[in-house]
């Protein structure tokens, strides 16, 4: 099989790319096996075959990638949602009853494919978003994606760099910056994800989230909450300068599933 040397799942991936071709779902073509395909069938799906197996992430081939349920669009002009990040949408859901301020604002510092901003704008019907983006070409991918899910009217997309072009501010602000070293990044994810998305600079990749985390305190309202996601190895580090940017909150880590340190949390 094409797949089976470069992906964990070739199976899956050759169904989900198959089911694409023919414009239906993998389960109705589980349920109709048999059905033998026409030959420009055949072409388009050994084209996608061939894009998978130049390791290409499915999510671009397909241009949908699932988020905390909500299907969104994904192209190469943005990173693909990661399973983890949903985390930030748990802790905040978790929060957000708890909160003690009026202000119902929210900002989402790189918001890419609007992963985090759409699905909070979502599930919390009197939150205001603004998902802000270094990057023009995700925020058109991000305003599109607000636009599928009608969440656009509550939503303001700001270009700019970190919290700046914030005009309010906010009682909660997330973030999935980029952090991690690219030189150690999977090639494969280098290769088709945008550089801008993942490269977080020196100090071990943490040079972007600490600029993001030097910046809050003066766009976070008292008593508002920040969530942002880090790589496993920058818990101790993350947890240092969120302090001394907040030496007055209560600052701690969150652990992904996997049990790794993903989510760094301040409660002001
Ligand atoms: N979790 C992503 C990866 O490891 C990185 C995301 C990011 O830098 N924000 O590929």
């Amino acid at each position: 099989m094409a797949l089976a040397s470069v992906s964990a799942s070739p199976r899956l991936d050759a169904e989900v790319l198959l089911a694409q071709v023919l414009g239906t779902s993998r389960v109705a073509i589980l349920a109709d096996a048999d059905r033998p395909l026409e030959p420009p069938q055949w072409e388009a799906y050994n084209e996608l075959i061939a894009r998978r197996a130049a390791l290409e992430p499915i999510a671009y081939i397909t241009g949908h990638k699932e988020f905390y349920g909500f299907d969104f669009v994904v192209d190469p002009r943005v990173l693909v949602p990661r399973p983890e990040t949903e985390l930030i949408i748990e802790l905040a859901l978790d929060w957000w009853p708890r909160k003690l301020l009026q202000a119902n604002t929210i900002a989402d510092i790189g918001t890419g494919s609007g992963c985090l901003a759409v699905t909070l704008a979502l599930l919390l019907p009197q939150a205001h978003v603004y998902a802000v983006d270094l990057s023009r070409d995700a925020l058109e991918v991000a305003r599109l994606n607000a636009q599928r899910h009608d969440v656009a009217s509550r939503v303001t997309f700001l270009h700019g760099n970190g919290c700046q072009p914030l005009p309010e501010l906010v009682a909660l602000l997330v973030s999935n910056p980029p952090y991690t070293v690219l030189a150690e990044v999977d090639q494969n994810v280098r290769r088709w994800e945008p550089q801008l998305a993942l490269d977080g600079g020196a100090e071990r990749g943490l040079a972007i989230p600490i600029h993001i985390l030097r910046q809050a305190p003066s766009y976070l309202l008292p008593g508002g909450q920040l969530l942002m996601e880090i790589g496993a190895w920058q818990g101790v580090a993350a947890l240092e300068v969120t302090q001394r940017a907040f030496p007055q909150a209560r600052v701690r880590l969150h652990q992904d599933l996997a049990g790794l340190d993903r989510v760094v949390a301040v409660e002001t």
